[in-house]
């Protein structure tokens, strides 16, 4: 609402409105960045980005991460302390901000720019090797993506395809609503890119912290619990149907399947179903060549979905778990509201219980389940959910090589008693003192 509300502003004083526009290469500091700001920038000429608001999982971060771009979100008092000309250093992975850092400081982190630099290109031989543990497990490495300069930086890390494409981000550059001609132009340029690797679509998932701003939106006391994702899609008929359209359209390019976020309930699939069957009725009427048996997958981020998980399997094709919000909603703790971080926690058991319900599930009925959620891009976590049942992940594609390496480096066996141990455990707490052991021991 935030993010619509200024750029209805800007529209009324008559600024121009193309995003803010980058002269030269810079560090962006704000109070806050919004997934449109992120859509509209841009990137090359963003050196990092350092917000006062805002949690690592809000999407904007999430655009942030997976265009490689170095990010600290949630620093209190930043505006207040920094300036226009300052110099800025902006560490992603400590999560620390030096303004006009002293030259010492400098020169340690021109120097660990180097060293990472080195272990990219020392990372490099395993773009076109498969993921797969020392004792022979395969493991599916996908790339998550939004816009189409992501499919460079996905093919560049060695995704094996698209494992969540978030169709709702390049909309948010726009100022009116993408027909089915124009989804479908869009759609077969990221097919395109990967010609024998799967594409997974998402559709629409606006609500929350994403808006469009052709959109009129209710105002809501709690937008997450409100009107977003799946339940405007199957409310707004038109615009959804103008998306499974375009995606049907698409699909000959390339191997498309096709997903739908936030689902609770069986219901849902069953309208969904419905509605695409419709669908490609209609364009088989209107003289189209239309696939009709795109696989369709649900996301498992709620938990009323895990609960009744068998059921759900028993009607779509596979599952995708995306803990971004799954931990959100199973804790509540706002993903975007850096107040709440020490309640936003992938590491309780819940979370993780959750998770190998729905992996258990997934091989029980035969249906693929892969994971989503940012969770993954880390090379420990992604150990323990293979050790859990997990065989297949969509992540940022920076993450991409370190998890490879991970997984290639350590066998299925040791990953399956890390995840007995873990799952053995009461708190987060011992949890992650275990896991802080484990991770020394593994990777120093
Ligand atoms: C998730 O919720 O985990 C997910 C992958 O979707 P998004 O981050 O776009 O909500
Ligand atoms: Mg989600």
């Amino acid at each position: 609402m935030e993010d619509i509300g200024r750029r209805i502003i800007d529209v009324l004083e008559g600024n121009e409105h193309n995003g803010v526009k980058l002269k030269e290469k810079r560090v962006i500091v704000a109070e806050d960045i919004f997934p449109s700001d992120m859509a509209m920038l841009d990137h090359d000429k963003i050196l990092g980005i350092a917000t006062e608001k805002g949690n690592i999982y809000s999407h904007a971060a999430i655009m942030a991460k997976s265009l490689g771009i170095p990010a600290v979100v949630g620093v209190k008092g930043l505006l207040h302390a920094a300036n226009v000309k300052d110099q800025v250093i902006v560490d992603g992975t400590s999560g620390q901000i030096y303004l006009n850092p002293e030259k010492q400081v400098r020169d340690e982190y021109l120097r660990l720019e180097k060293e990472y630099t080195t272990r990219l290109k020392e990372l490099e031989p395993l773009r076109d090797l498969p993921a797969v543990t020392s004792d022979g497990t395969r493991i599916l490495l996908r790339a998550n993506i939004g816009l189409l300069s992501d499919v460079r930086t996905a093919i560049a890390n060695g995704a094996e395809g698209v494992g969540l494409y978030r169709t709702e981000f390049p909309y948010m550059a726009r100022t009116t609503f993408p027909n089915r001609q124009e989804q479908a132009a869009l759609y077969g340029k990221i097919l395109e890119g990967f010609p024998n690797q799967p594409v997974n679509i998402r559709t629409l998932d606006i609500g929350g912290d994403k808006g469009l701003p052709y959109f009129s939106y209710p105002h809501e006391d709690n937008p997450f619990l409100g009107w977003r994702s799946i339940r405007v899609s199957l409310d707004e008929e038109e615009i959804f149907r103008e998306q499974l359209a375009g995606i049907l359209l698409a699909a000959p390019v390339g191997q498309a399947t096709i997903m739908f976020p936030l689902i609770s309930c069986l219901d849902e699939v069953r309208r969904i179903r419905a509605i695409l069957d419709s669908v490609v009725e209609e364009l088989c009427q209107q003289g189209h060549d239309v696939c009709s048996g795109l696989p369709l997958g649900i996301m498992v981020e709620v938990p009323a979905a895990v609960q009744i998980i068998d059921r759900l399997a028993a009607e779509v094709d596979y599952l995708s778990i995306g803990t971004n919000d799954l931990i959100q909603y199973m804790l509540a703790a706002d993903r975007n509201n850096a107040k709440v971080k020490q309640y936003y926690e992938p590491y309780h058991p819940a979370v993780l219980h959750a998770i190998k319900r729905v992996a258990d599930v997934g091989r029980q009925t035969g249906k693929k389940v892969s994971l989503c959620g940012e969770m993954a891009a880390d090379p420990l976590y992604a150990l323990l959910l293979v050790g859990m049942g997990i065989r297949e992940f969509s992540l940022s594609a920076p993450s991409i090589p370190l998890v490879k390496q991970a997984i290639r480096s350590h066998s299925l066996r040791l990953c399956q008693a890390m995840a007995r141990k873990v799952l053995a455990f009461d708190t987060a707490c011992d949890i992650k003192r275990y896991l802080a052991i484990r991770r020394k021991k593994l990777f120093g």
